[in-house]
Parts: structure tokens; sequence; C-alpha cells
């Protein structure tokens, strides 16, 4: 706790060129702590002309000749390995900037958000070396006197935009890609929850990065979000937001024909057959919802359940999500914070005022909780129709729509009836009817008898609006690669 607070007293600066600073303009902006209302602190509010001397600090450190281009692969790994390592070593502090920031409660923010921000650079450490081309057999004429191979090069300066939800985690996903290829990164947290993200640029400091190879520009989205999106100087955008930015982001990148790469929203389908242990899929399905107060992209919420066992997992639920202890996220005991904005809870009880008046009902929950903080019960929806807008649209809140269903062939058209295609989840024991239904489905990840399992070696992304590209595993190295081929004729 001390470390947070002091590092919250020392007023962070932005990290551009190496060097810590105010905004040029002097601009500012507070940022709130959820479970209060309360300003936690202020931070600076980077504009057109801190964007414009990010991406030349970064395009330095990315000239050929510069420090970090003469950084070996593996003098890279051991970075990202020192940078993994520095978070691990800071876990207490960072889990505390989260929850404080952003509502996560401090018992997953210390178990899960740290732990995977860390898997993720420790994992990167190890493609540094193993970034590879190849050499490829040459048919056009005279294959004898031909070499032909490919080189694969870092695109350069990256624009790494990032949500709310998983600030550290989020940061670590564009971060240690970018690093690892050895690309340059400008990383622009989201307005709400810009703290770990700045600690993360001093960590990444002492670590022993070049000045400009990783800098933090805090401030928002329609600034300092759309100046690098649209920014000559930048080659790439790695941005992680909702589907309606992310199109926005992608229109602004059009000028240099950027590379873009889009993790967007979903509105994941979570199917419960009626062969499934219930004594599983309950859990798996009331945590694929509730986690952080269900702001997670991946969020299980529209839960599809067998109608033979439809009663029982949403009786088994609504027992979970009575038991969770709403309540200040720095608080050891709570199990459920509060939703990240007094907007962001606004926009939620709109959605469960839409569906209430739309014939739904909530068969737990749907109240505001107690205090300033910007609390909210976890809810149950029964009775929903497919056009109703809690069914179609991501609600990002503690919110599912419980929907029974007969047909295994209906069921699958019901899952797939939604422009999201992130996520899916499959409770069954019937092993041929998992696999069967995980390659019907239309997501870019799909766990089965469990869910929300991430790993760093993993790929993560979505089908149709959920997105374009991958994040983590071997395929996120695509993202920050070019493809060079070489052909050389060999003369006699
Ligand atoms: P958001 O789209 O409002 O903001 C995301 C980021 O974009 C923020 O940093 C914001 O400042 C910035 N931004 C806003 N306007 C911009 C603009 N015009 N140009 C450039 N940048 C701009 O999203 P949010 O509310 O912070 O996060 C919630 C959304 O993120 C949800 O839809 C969720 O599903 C999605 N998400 C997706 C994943 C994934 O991996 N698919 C992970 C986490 C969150």
């Amino acid at each position: 706790m001390t470390a947070a607070l002091d590092f919250l007293a020392s007023k962070p600066g932005l990290l551009i060129g190496g060097e810590f600073a105010a905004a040029q303009d002097g601009r500012t902006f507070d940022t709130i702590n959820p479970s209060t209302g309360q300003v936690l602190s202020t931070v600076p509010r980077a504009g057109q002309a801190d964007v414009d001397s990010a991406v030349r600090a970064a395009r330095a450190a990315f000239d050929p000749g510069s420090p970090w281009r003469r950084t070996s692969p593996a003098e890279r790994g051991r970075l990202l390995h020192r940078i993994g390592d520095l978070i691990l070593e800071h876990a207490e502090e960072l889990a505390t900037l989260e929850a404080l920031d952003s509502g996560k409660v401090i018992t997953v923010a210390r178990s899960s958000d740290v732990v995977l921000a860390a898997n993720m650079f420790h994992y990167m450490a190890g493609w540094a070396t193993k970034v590879e081309g190849s050499t490829i057999p040459f048919s056009m004429s005279a294959p004898d006197e031909h070499l032909a191979y490919t080189e694969m090069e870092p695109v350069g300066v990256v624009a790494g935009i990032i949500p709310w939800n998983f600030p550290l985690v989020m940061a670590s996903w564009k971060v240690a890609p970018a690093l690892a290829t050895g690309c340059a990164v400008i990383l622009k947290p989201a307005e709400e929850t810009p703290l770990s993200a700045l600690r993360l640029g001093q960590l990444v400091t002492e670590a022993g990065l070049p000045p400009g190879v990783v800098n933090v520009l805090t401030g928002y989205g329609h600034e300092a979000g759309a100046a690098l999106a649209e920014h000559p100087g930048v080659n790439k955008v790695a941005f992680t937001g909702s589907t309606e930015v992310g199109k926005r982001v992608l229109g602004a990148a059009r000028g240099n024909l950027k590379r873009v790469t889009l993790e967007l929203g979903g509105k994941s389908p979570n199917i419960v057959f009626d062969d499934a242990d219930l004594d599983i899929a309950i859990p798996f399905a009331a945590q694929g919802i509730f986690f952080h107060q269900g702001q997670c992209c991946n969020a299980g919420s529209r839960l599809f359940v067998h109608r033979k066992v439809f009663d029982e997992v949403v009786a088994g639920i609504a027992e979970i999500a009575a038991g969770y202890r709403i309540g200040d996220a720095l608080d050891e005991e709570s199990t459920m914070g509060p939703l990240v904005s007094a907007g962001h809870l606004e926009r939620v009880l709109g959605y469960l005022e839409s569906g209430q008046s739309e014939g739904a009902t909530a068969v737990t929950g749907g109240d505001r909780g107690a205090g300033p903080g910007y609390f909210l019960e976890p809810t149950i929806l029964t009775g929903t129709t497919p056009e109703m807008k809690v069914v179609r649209e991501e609600i990002f809140g503690p919110v599912v729509a419980a929907i029974p269903f007969d047909d295994p062939d209906e069921l699958v058209t019901a899952a797939n009836n939604t422009p999201y295609g992130l996520a899916a989840g499959i409770f069954t024991r019937d092993l041929a009817k998992a696999h069967r239904t995980a390659r019907a489905l239309q997501a870019g990840t799909v766990w089965i008898n469990t869910y929300g399992a991430f790993d760093a070696a993993i790929p993560f992304g979505g089908f149709k609006e959920s997105g374009w590209g991958r994040e983590m595993g071997r395929a996120v190295l695509d993202n920050y690669l070019e493809t060079k081929s070489v052909v050389i004729r060999l003369a006699p």
C-alpha cells in the first residue's frame, strides 16, 4: 500500500524518450477511485505536441544504427525477462494501483492481473531469439542459379491503445510482443485507468531499455488516442477497446495505411448441455459473467442452458450471485468491486431498464449496491428474446441473459446470431458433442468445461466484428513483423 501511495504522491509524468515530463501545455486530468468516487491522482493530459514528441522519440529509437536496433535478440529476451521479474517484484504495488484505479478487487488483481502481465513478458522473452525467416525453393527458371529466402523485420513504431478493464495486462499484451520483435512502442492507456501504465513505464526504464523504445502517454481517446491513430510517423496501431472506437481507429489509420490489429468487444455464448456436470458448469458460468463485474471482453453474457436443466442452473448461479461480497476493491474480503465509472454504471443500468421494459425479468440483482462507489448487483435476466438490446449488445457489466434451448442445431444458430465472435464456452460430458459444437461456433476461443482460462502461449482474438489479428502465442508476432523476400541470382 505504501509503495502505491508513494507513487500516487509522486505525480508521475508522461514517459517520452526516456524522460518523465508533464504535458507540454501543462494540462492534466483526474483519475477517480471507482470504489469511492474520490479523486485518486492527477495525471498529464497528452495533446498533439506530446504525441509528436513521443513519435519522434520512438522513431529515433527505431532508427537503423540506434542502440535498440543494435540490441541482439538474446539481449532483447533478457530485457523482457527483466521487465517480467520487475513486475513480480512490484506485484503488491501494481495490484494496489490496479484495485484503486480500476475497481478490480485486490485479490484478483494480485492473483490474476499481475501474474498474467508478468507471464506475458516472460513468455515473449523466449520468442525474441526465435523470429525466423525461411529458405524457399525457386522454381521459375534455373532453380540451381537462385537462392530465395525471407527475413522478418520489425514493423516499426507501434501505437498500443488499450482499455480500462485489464490495464496492466492489456499493456503487457502490446508492449511485450513489440519488444520481442524489435519495434518501438507508444502506449496510450485508457483515461479511466492511467496509473499502472505509468508505473510500468518506470519499470521498463529501470530494466534498462534504451530511451524512446517504450513511451507512455496518458490522455483522452479523442485527443492523444486519435492523434496516434492518424499520425504519419506511426507504422502500426495495436488497438484493444470497443468495436465502435475500433472502426474509428481503422478510419484514422487509412492516411498512411498503417498496419492495424483490433481486439474488440464480444457477446459470447456460454452453453450448458443437459449432460453437463453442473457442479462444474454452474460456478464457471457464474464466473464467466461476473468476473471483474462482467467488464471482460470475453464475458459469457449469453448463457444458453438446455431446458431440462435450465431452472437448476439459473438457481445455482443466482445463489452464487447472492453470495458475492460487493465492496471497496481494496478490501481483502470483497469479491466484487465497483464498475469503472459513474458513466459506465449509468450505461449498464440503462441496459437493465431497457431489458425489463421489454419484458425480461431480473431473477436476482438489478439494483445499485450501497455506497458512494459505482456498485451494481450481479444480475440474471430471463424471459429475453433475441431482438432485445440486452441480448444483442455488449453490456460490459455483471448482467447475463439466461436463455433456454431444446435443439442443439438451433442452439448453434442462436449462439452464432451476433456480429461478435470473440469467445464461447461449452459444458458437456460428451466429448464428440463438445468438439462438434466447438467447430460450429464462430469464436476466436472456445473453452470446454472451463471458462476464461488464459495463457500467454494461447492466441486470443476475435472472429467477425470482434476484431482483426490475435494477441499472445506465436500468432501475435505476425502483427509486429514485415516479411522481406530476398531472391539472389547465383551467377556462375
Ligand atoms: P473504448 O473503445 O472506449 O476505449 C479504448 C481505448 O481507445 C482507450 O484508451 C480510449 O482512450 C481510446 N480511444 C477512444 N476514442 C479514440 C479514438 N477516437 N481514437 C483512438 N483511440 C481512442 O473501450 P473501453 O470502454 O476502454 O473498453 C471496453 C471495450 O474494450 C469493450 O468493448 C471490450 O469488449 C473491449 N475489450 C476487448 C478486449 C479484447 O481482447 N478483445 C479486451 C479488453 C476489452
